[in-house]
C-alpha cells in the first residue's frame, strides 16, 4: 500500500480493496443556478447551503474522499472575476462546506482540497515563470491547509511543468497529494501529454525529494466513459511495464458519458447503469480510487458504489474491444494510442 494516506483511507482500502471519490461539482452548481460566467468558489461563502447539499449527496452515496469546491481557487482564475483578494476566504470556506456536510451526514470522509489548472501558460508559451506559477499553487495550498483539508487534489491538468509546480507547492505544505491529468485530445492532454508520459513523470516525482506524501495519480474529466477507460488502460499498463504498479494509487474520475451541446448547455449522456458498468471496468483494469466527474450526480455515485460493493465478477483485464462493447465507442483515446504507436515506430 502506498505511503502518505490518512489512516481512514488506508483502513477502508485494506478492507474493501478500493476507495470511492466523489462526483461532479461544476455542472451540479450550474444545475443549482450558478450563472454562466459567475465564480463557483463564491458559492462557498454566499450559497454555502447549496454547496453543502452537493457534498452531502456524495457522502450519502458512499464517497470516501470528497473534493472541495475550489477548482478555480488560484490567483489567476480568481483575478478573472476580480476576486484575488478573496483567495484565502473562499478556499477556507470551501473546506468548511465539506466539513459541514460531514457533520450533517455523520459519515467519516477525507476532505480533499481541489486545485485545478491556473489557465495560464508557462514561459516561453506564456509570460509566467515556473517560480510564479508555483507561488500561485503555494498560496492556494496554504489556504486549503489552513481551512483544514486532509489532502490536496491536483486535477484536470494538461501540462507536466504546471503539474510539477502544483506538486512542489503541495509537497511544501506537507499534506498528502495526488495528481490527475485530463486526456481529452486524441488520447493525450491538450498539451500533448500521453498517459505513458504522465506515468514516467509521476514516478520521477515519487522518487524525488518532494515525493514523500505523493500517493496517487491518474486521470479525470476529458471525454466519455470509453475514452476515459482506454486511457486508464494505457496508464496502468505503463505502470506495470516499468514494474512500479504499487508505487502509486491509480485514480480515475470519468465524466458522466459524452458531453453534448444541446439547447444552449452541455448535457451528459451517461445513465446510472452506464456509470455502474464504467466503475466495474475501471476496477477490472486495476483502478484503486474510482469516482466521477462532469455531468454526474449523487444517484450515479450511489449506483456505482452499489455495483462495486457487489464485486467485480470477472476479474480479467478487459480488452479495448470489450470496453467499447460495454460502454460505447471511444471518440479520441484510441486514435491517440495509434498515434503514439506510430510515433514510437518513427523513433525506433
Ligand atoms: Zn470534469
Amino acid at each position: 500500500m502506498v505511503s502518505g494516506l490518512p489512516l481512514l483511507l488506508r483502513r477502508r482500502w485494506r478492507d474493501r480493496g478500493y476507495l470511492l471519490a466523489d462526483g461532479a461539482m461544476g455542472t451540479r452548481l450550474m444545475t443549482a443556478g450558478l450563472a454562466e460566467g459567475a465564480l463557483p468558489e463564491r458559492w462557498n461563502r454566499d450559497r454555502a447551503a447549496d454547496v453543502v447539499a452537493i457534498h452531502r449527496s456524495y457522502m450519502d452515496a458512499g464517497s470516501d474522499i470528497v473534493l472541495t469546491n475550489s477548482f478555480g481557487g488560484n490567483r489567476a482564475r480568481l483575478a478573472m472575476h476580480g476576486a484575488e483578494g478573496e483567495l484565502e476566504e473562499l478556499n477556507v470556506a470551501a473546506v468548511r462546506c465539506v466539513m459541514r456536510a460531514k457533520e450533517d451526514s455523520g459519515r467519516e470522509v477525507v476532505v480533499a482540497g481541489s486545485m485545478g489548472p491556473t489557465g495560464e501558460l508557462l514561459y516561453p508559451l506564456g509570460k509566467l515563470s515556473e517560480g510564479d506559477m508555483e507561488e500561485m499553487y503555494d498560496e492556494q495550498a496554504c489556504a486549503l491547509a489552513k481551512g483544514g483539508a486532509d489532502l490536496l487534489w491536483i486535477e484536470t491538468q494538461s501540462d507536466l511543468k504546471e503539474m510539477g509546480c502544483a506538486m512542489r507547492a503541495a509537497g511544501k505544505v506537507g499534506l498528502p497529494y495526488s495528481v490527475t491529468g485530463s486526456f481529452d485530445t486524441a488520447g493525450s492532454t491538450m498539451m500533448g501529454v500521453s498517459p505513458e508520459k504522465l506515468v514516467d513523470f509521476c514516478l520521477d516525482i515519487k522518487r524525488s525529494s518532494i515525493g514523500g506524501m505523493f500517493w496517487g495519480m491518474g486521470l479525470n474529466c476529458g471525454l466519455g466513459a470509453s475514452d476515459t477507460l482506454l486511457s486508464l488502460r494505457r496508464l496502468i499498463k505503463k505502470l506495470e511495464d516499468v514494474g512500479n504498479r504499487d508505487a502509486l494509487a491509480v485514480i480515475v474520475k470519468g465524466n458522466c458519458g459524452v458531453p453534448q451541446w444541446r439547447d444552449g448547455a452541455f448535457r451528459y449522456s451517461g445513465s446510472e447503469e452506464l456509470m455502474g458498468e464504467y466503475a466495474i471496468l475501471a476496477r477490472r483494469l486495476g483502478a484503486d480510487v474510482v469516482g466521477l466527474c462532469c455531468g454526474s450526480g449523487g444517484e450515479h455515485m450511489k449506483t456505482m458504489g452499489e455495483r462495486l460493493a457487489g464485486g467485480i465478477g470477472d476479474d480479467s483485464v478487459p480488452s479495448e474491444e470489450e470496453i467499447e462493447r460495454i460502454v460505447g465507442k471511444a471518440e479520441g483515446a484510441k486514435g491517440g494510442e495509434q498515434k503514439e504507436r506510430r510515433r514510437k515506430r518513427r523513433e525506433k
